[in-house]
C-alpha cells in the first residue's frame, strides 16, 4: 500500500514514510492510495479481541512492516490500557450506547493513536539507528497523550512546549510527573499562541530541523487516523445485530480527526447510517455541515478545551475526498481559504453526516441531566455528544476523556466529585518541568543541550 499527498504533488511514499514524515513534503496530508474493502474480513474480525483486531487492521495499511513486529508494537500499546476491553461499548439505555475511549494512560481518546505511535517510532529507531527527538505544543491533551506514548522509548527525546500556569493542574501534572528521563515539558512565558508561535519558528530553521532529527508531534500523522478506524469497527462487533446497520456515531469534534476515522471506516465497507459531528461553542464543522460554507471564525475558550479549534486540520483529508480526490482542486480551497478564511461548496452534499453545536451552559446542563437520567458521568467534551441526541435511532456517543480530568464542571453540574486512580496518584509525585523564554534561540540551545544523539545510542 502506498499513501499519496491530498495536493497531489509529492511522490507516493511507504506506509513507514508517511509515519516519519508525518506531513506530506508539498504542505498537503497524506491518505493511502486506495482504501482497502474490508466487508469480506468482517465475519472473521468479529471475534477478535481489540489488540487482535488492531493488528489484523493495519496489516491491510502497514505493508512494509513484518507482520510479528507490528503486532508486538500493538499489544504493547494497548496493554497499558486500564480495562481488559480496552474500548469497551456500554449500554445506558434502549438506543443509547456509549463507548468508552477513556482507558488509555493519560485518560483521553488520543491514547489509542499515540501510545501505537510511539511504538511504531521506537521501531523505526532500532531498524535505522537514527534518533528521533520530538518537538510539539500544547494546550493540554495531545501533549500529555504525545509524552505518555514516547515516555522510556530508547532513542527517542521529547519536547513539548506549554503555556506555564494556562493549563489544568491535572494536564500539567500528566505532562510532568512521569519519571522519565527522555522526556522535557518546556514551560513557555506567554500564551498558547506564544509557545505555537515559537515552535513554527523553531521548525522553519531547516538546518537546525536536519542536524538534530527533529520531527513533529501533531494530529496529521496518518498513522492516527488509521488507529482510531478500529474502535468504530470494534463497537459496531458490540451492537445487536438489528441495529449495526442504522447506528449513528456521535463524535465530539475538534480537529476532525477522530470522526474522519469513522467515516473512512465507513467508506472501507462498514455497513452504518453515518456520523454526527458534535462541536462546542467552536463550531467552523457544524456551520460547514449545516451550509456547506467552511469559515474561520474566533477561538472561545470552552469547558471542553481541546475542542477550541479554529481551523480542523484533519478536514482537507475530507475534502479530498468530496472533491473526487481531485488534488488540484484541493489545492484551489486550501489557497482561498488561506487568503480569506472562508470558503463555499457549490452543490454541497453532507454525505452521512449530521452536526451539533453546544455551549458551556448547555454542556454543563447536559453532564446533569445524564448524571440525574442514567447515573453515569461523562466529561465536558463528552456532553457536546449527549446534547440534541434523535432519541429514535441508535446512537453510539463516543465518551472521548474521563470526567475526573474535569473535577470542577463534573462538580458544579452534578454536585459529585469525580475521581480516578491514576490521576489520585499523579498528585503525590514530583513536578519536573523546565521553564523557558517563548523564544527561538532559547529553545533551540535547550533542545541542542537535551537531545539524543547517535553517538548516545551507540554507548546506550
Ligand atoms: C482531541 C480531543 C477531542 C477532539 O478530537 P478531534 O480528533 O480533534 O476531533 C475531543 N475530546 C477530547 C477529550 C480530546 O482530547
Amino acid at each position: 500500500m502506498k499513501y499519496l499527498s491530498t495536493r497531489g504533488r509529492s511522490t507516493a511514499v511507504s506506509f513507514s514514510e508517511a509515519v516519519e514524515a508525518g506531513l506530506a513534503p508539498d504542505g498537503g496530508l497524506f491518505l493511502p492510495e486506495e482504501l482497502p474493502d474490508i466487508s469480506p474480513h468482517l465475519k472473521a474480525w468479529e471475534s477478535l479481541s481489540y489488540a487482535e483486531l488492531t493488528a489484523a487492521f493495519f496489516q491491510l495499511f502497514a505493508t512494509d512492516l513484518d507482520a510479528g513486529i507490528l503486532k508486538d508494537c500493538v499489544l504493547a500499546s494497548y496493554g497499558r490500557f486500564d480495562h481488559p476491553e480496552v474500548a469497551p461499548l456500554k449500554r445506558l439505555g434502549e438506543r443509547l450506547f456509549v463507548l468508552e475511549l477513556f482507558h488509555g494512560p493519560t485518560l483521553a481518546f488520543k491514547d489509542f493513536a499515540l501510545q501505537l505511535l510511539g511504538n511504531l517510532y521506537e521501531e523505526q529507531m532500532a531498524r535505522t539507528g537514527k534518533p528521533i527527538n520530538v518537538l510539539g505544543a500544547t494546550s493540554g491533551d495531545t501533549g500529555a497523550a504525545a509524552i505518555h506514548g514516547l515516555r522510556g522509548k530508547r532513542g527517542v527525546n521529547i519536547f513539548i512546549l506549554y503555556p506555564d500556569g494556562r493549563v489544568s493542574p491535572l494536564q500539567e501534572r500528566q505532562m510532568t510527573c512521569t519519571g522519565s528521563q527522555n522526556i522535557f515539558p518546556l514551560a513557555i512565558e506567554g500564551s498558547f499562541d506564544d509557545a505555537q508561535k515559537a515552535l513554527k519558528e523553531t521548525f522553519e530553521d531547516l538546518d537546525f530541523r536536519e542536524n538534530l532529527g527533529l520531527s513533529a508531534v501533531n494530529s496529521i500523522n496518518m498513522a492516527r487516523i488509521i488507529a482510531q478506524c478500529v474502535y468504530y469497527l470494534y463497537a459496531w462487533f458490540r451492537l445487536p445485530e438489528e441495529s449495526r446497520e442504522t447506528v449513528e456515531f456521535v463524535v465530539p469534534t475538534g480537529n476532525f480527526g477522530n470522526v474522519l476515522a469513522g467515516w473512512m471506516a465507513q467508506k472501507m465497507g462498514l455497513p452504518v447510517a453515518g456520523f454526527r459531528v458534535a462541536t462546542n461553542q467552536n463550531d467552523i464543522l457544524h456551520r460547514f455541515f449545516q451550509s456547506g460554507v467552511y469559515e474561520m471564525g474566533e477561538v472561545k475558550p470552552s469547558h471542553a478545551p481541546s475542542m477550541d479549534i479554529q481551523v480542523a486540520s484533519n478536514f482537507e483529508r475530507f475534502i479530498y475526498y468530496a472533491v473526487d480526490r481531485d488534488s488540484a482542486q484541493v489545492r484551489r480551497i486550501m489557497r482561498q481559504f488561506k487568503e480569506t478564511g472562508f470558503y463555499r461548496f457549490e452543490n454541497f452534499d453532507a454525505d452521512t453526516f449530521s452536526s451539533s453545536c453546544t455551549d458551556d451552559n448547555e454542556i454543563e446542563a447536559t453532564i446533569g441531566r445524564v448524571h440525574r437520567e442514567y447515573g453515569y458521568l461523562i466529561d465536558p467534551h463528552t456532553a457536546c455528544g449527549f446534547s440534541d441526541l434523535n432519541r429514535n435511532r441508535t446512537s453510539v456517543v463516543l465518551a472521548t476523556a474521563h470526567p475526573a480530568k474535569f473535577p470542577d464542571t463534573i462538580l458544579a453540574a452534578t454536585g459529585q466529585e469525580a475521581r480516578s486512580p491514576v490521576l489520585d496518584a499523579l498528585k503525590t509525585r514530583d513536578i519536573v518541568k523546565f521553564p523557558i523564554a517563548a523564544d527561538k534561540a532559547a529553545i533551540q540551545a535547550f533542545i541542542k543541550d537535551h537531545a539524543v544523539t547517535c553517538h548516545e545510542m551507540e554507548a546506550g
